[in-house]
């Protein structure tokens, strides 16, 4: 009897220490909706949280309560790693009204903005400021972030990248997709790849047989760095697509080596979501799906997926600012939950639409 309340205790206690956390067969992965920002919920089986970029700031807290929302979903009180992958508005402007809202143990982010207007750096400040209420690690690629039961991977950090291949799925592999990689110049946006952009702290996250990559906006010529000459990530079953679907990202070289199943987009209604993303994941060797965080405007009827895979329908702001503002949208999000042999779902909270993707 002794030893059954002895084990009844230490099961008690294992069950304290992580907080009320909630432990499951399934890592679950919420992509929240921050309208053209990002913000990522990884939640462990053990009930341990990573969450990826804390979307924008401003609007009374919107993006930090939409978080807060999903973490409540998820049976998550706290949140023990944030992943800030660069120091732009919408990956790190929600920091400090998340943190009025949920406590924030570790952040990992590149170090310091590359950005030196007064702006970027005042807004970088705010950040830092409430990082220092935590513990901070600086992110290097092929460090790991510890969470139990998963292997999660940091493959690209402060203008580095990947050297060494990660064990299973294909990694280390010549990349056939390198050949006739065209590197991106100014005539694209005007400019050849942002420099904060290219900061980007890039994860690789893997479940047993299941392993995803978000990238954050690592640009098209930083993805030539980490994919080419040999894919050292392996293959994925989820993509979380690079920099909102913008086409200063997302090329070949990594979307078709990755070789994902299902690509999850975090774009807005007026933000990446482009045409050339779309075609490139079309021809994804592999590729069944596209789930999008929002309908994209710019890519019409043509490119968007089916509405079932869309988590929100409405326009945005017009470029007149005559329609809907962009804060009175609604708000769902695309759930992913993974298990162990590889085999994952996706949902839409919109309409509850789900698919199940066999191992
Ligand atoms: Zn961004
Ligand atoms: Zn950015």
């Amino acid at each position: 009897m002794k030893t059954i309340w002895c084990a009844f205790v230490a099961l008690i206690s294992a069950a304290v220490s992580l907080a009320g956390a909630q432990t499951t067969e399934t890592l679950d992965v919420y992509l929240i909706d921050v309208e053209g920002g990002e913000a990522t919920l990884f939640v462990s089986p053990s009930g341990e949280s990573l969450l990826v970029d804390t979307g924008w700031p401003g609007f009374d807290g919107r993006d930090a309560e939409r978080i807060a929302a999903a973490a409540s979903a998820a049976g998550v009180s706290r949140i023990d790693y944030l992943v800030v992958t660069h120091f732009h508005g919408d990956h790190m402007g929600g920091t400090a009204q998340l943190a009025d809202r949920l406590p924030i143990r570790h952040f990992v982010d590149h170090g310091s903005t590359v950005d030196t207007n007064e702006r970027a750096l005042t807004a970088f400040q705010a950040y830092a400021d409430i990082r220092q209420t935590g513990i901070h690690t600086v992110a290097r690629p092929g460090d790991e972030i510890p969470l139990t039961g998963l292997n999660v991977r940091i493959i690209a950090g402060g203008g580095s990248v990947l050297r060494t291949p990660l064990a299973g799925a294909g990694a280390g592999a010549a990349n056939p997709f390198c050949d006739g990689f065209q590197f991106q110049g100014p005539e694209i946006t005007g400019r050849s790849g942002d420099a904060e952009d290219s900061q980007s702290v890039s994860l690789s996250i893997t479940y047993g047989e299941f392993r995803a990559v978000i990238m954050g906006d690592l640009n098209w010529n930083d993805e030539h760095a980490l994919m080419c000459p040999n894919n050292n990530v392996g293959q994925v079953q989820a993509y979380f697509v690079s920099h909102h679907g913008s086409e200063t990202s997302g090329s070949e070289a990594l979307v078709h080596a990755l070789r994902p199943r299902a690509a999850i987009m975090n774009n807005g209604p007026r933000k990446g979501g482009a045409v050339q993303t779309f075609e490139i994941l079309r021809r994804s060797p592999g590729l069944d799906d596209i789930w999008q965080n929002h309908y994209s405007v710019v890519a019409g009827s043509q490119q968007n997926a089916p509405e079932a895979y869309i988590a929100n329908l409405d326009e945005g702001e017009a470029a007149d600012g005559a329609s809907t503002p962009v804060h009175m949208s609604a708000s769902n999000w695309i759930k992913l939950s993974a298990e162990r042999d590889g085999s994952f779902s996706v949902t839409n909270s919109r309409t509850g639409h789900s698919k199940r993707y066999a191992p």
